[in-house]
């Protein structure tokens, strides 16, 4: 567990100037995308430093700073960038750090399109990636080359929910001179922290928990200012994945319900997982924090919390069952992503005999659950009802 954060400060307070903008409570959007200079020695004196000062919104913005602010703080890093998707921010991160001719260590079931990033677009620059089974230290050990730079880890991953012993894992890297980074979207900085672990970067897809609202696509980078500094002056200012000032202030106010919104999808989530261990028609539930899970202990080292986020194996004989099933659920929505206000399920079936696609390699009686806001008992009794179609 790492050192508590003053909530209430950082969610209420931190960043926001109030004296300067008209005493006003809620920030004000600064939707401009240009700021101008009184002289011509203020323009030569700033731009010497594009991160610290305003001189354009593509590299900073008053509406944009005060999150990064926040979500830095939230995450016990130094800084922060802001991107205009999870997956920008997790390709920003990934590319500031390889040149061509470099490997990547990175754990396997990552984000789908993280996996694309290393198996189809990297190799097109000369970098390659190795996956391992991240609960293996040696294997992550074994797999660095002298041109290894970076070890990449979700933890826990998104489909099967498996962890890396984060502690660990951050020292291997400084034996050996890579960059750690850590897509941490599962967690929230609520309940994982891994800077305060040692991990070099901390990414979020913060679509999910830290908008929180469904209505925002946007990522983040937190971490050290020598690496944030690297990062803004390549790919973020190259590639110019940003976020929009408007964004940045729904984000801002989604994030001061953050701890309350992953309380109460943690809480019910401890209640439908005890719900589906004990229900004669599942097989297997994958959520880590809990004591019948194998890495129950790792999970209770890293991590304060896990909100309700896991995957459960069906008793099915076949996709059609599983279809019913799903089609029986009254109060979850069939779809991707997660982290809002609204319970989601996620059928692996979907992903089996698409039009011209891959069959997935996860097991088509795999379901992944996100819970949301609504009242356990009514998530319960929806799912108790659905599964009266599947056979006993
Ligand atoms: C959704 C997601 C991403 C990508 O984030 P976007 O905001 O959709 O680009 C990355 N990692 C994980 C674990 C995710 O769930």
């Amino acid at each position: 567990m790492s050192t508590p954060l003053d909530l209430s400060y950082i969610l209420n307070h931190l960043g926001e100037d109030r004296d300067k903008y008209f005493q006003a409570v809620s920030p004000p959007v600064i939707q401009s995308s240009n700021f101008y200079f009184k002289s011509v020695n203020a323009l030569r004196h700033d731009i010497a430093d594009e991160l610290s000062n305003r001189i354009y919104t593509r590299g900073n913005n008053p509406t944009t700073e005060i999150l990064r602010k926040k979500l830095a703080a939230l995450e016990q890093a130094e800084d922060a960038l802001v991107f205009a998707s999870g997956i920008a921010a997790v390709a920003a991160a990934v590319l500031a750090f390889v040149k061509q001719g470099a490997h990547i260590v990175s754990v396997k079931s990552v984000y789908s399109w993280t996996t694309h990033l290393f198996v189809d677009y990297l190799p097109r620059f000369g970098v390659e990636t190795t996956f391992v089974d991240g609960k293996d230290l040696q294997a992550i050990e074994d797999a660095i080359r002298p041109e290894t730079t970076i070890l990449y880890l979700e933890s826990p991953t998104t489909m099967l929910f498996e962890l890396q012993d984060l502690d660990a894992c951050a020292q291997i890297a400084k034996r050996h001179g890579l960059v750690s980074m850590i897509d941490n979207s599962c967690c929230s900085p609520i309940y994982q922290r891994p800077i305060s672990h040692g991990i070099d970067l901390s990414i979020h897809s913060a679509t999910k928990f830290i908008n929180g609202h469904s209505d925002v696509v946007m990522g983040t980078i937190c971490g050290s200012k020598r690496h944030i500094h690297h990062i803004f002056n390549t790919e973020f200012m190259n590639i110019g994945g940003i976020v929009s000032p408007h964004d940045a202030a729904l984000v801002i106010r989604g994030l001061r319900t953050l701890p309350l919104r992953v309380k109460q999808s943690f809480d019910s989530a401890l209640q439908i997982v005890e719900f589906f261990k004990h229900h004669p028609k599942v097989l297997q539930v994958n959520y880590a924090y809990h004591p019948d899970h194998p890495q129950y202990v790792i999970a209770n080292k890293q991590m304060d919390g896990q909100p309700g986020l896991f995957s459960v194996l069906f008793k099915a004989d076949s996709i059609q069952q599983m279809e019913a099933f799903i089609h029986r659920l009254k109060r979850f929505l069939i779809a991707v992503s997660w982290g809002g206000h609204e319970s989601l399920v996620m059928p692996v079936c979907a992903f089996h005999g698409m039009p011209g696609g891959q069959d997935s390699p996860l097991p088509w009686n795999l379901v992944r659950f996100y819970i949301g806001l609504e009242e356990p008992e009514v998530l319960i009794e929806d799912l108790d009802q659905a599964m009266s179609v599947l056979p006993d």
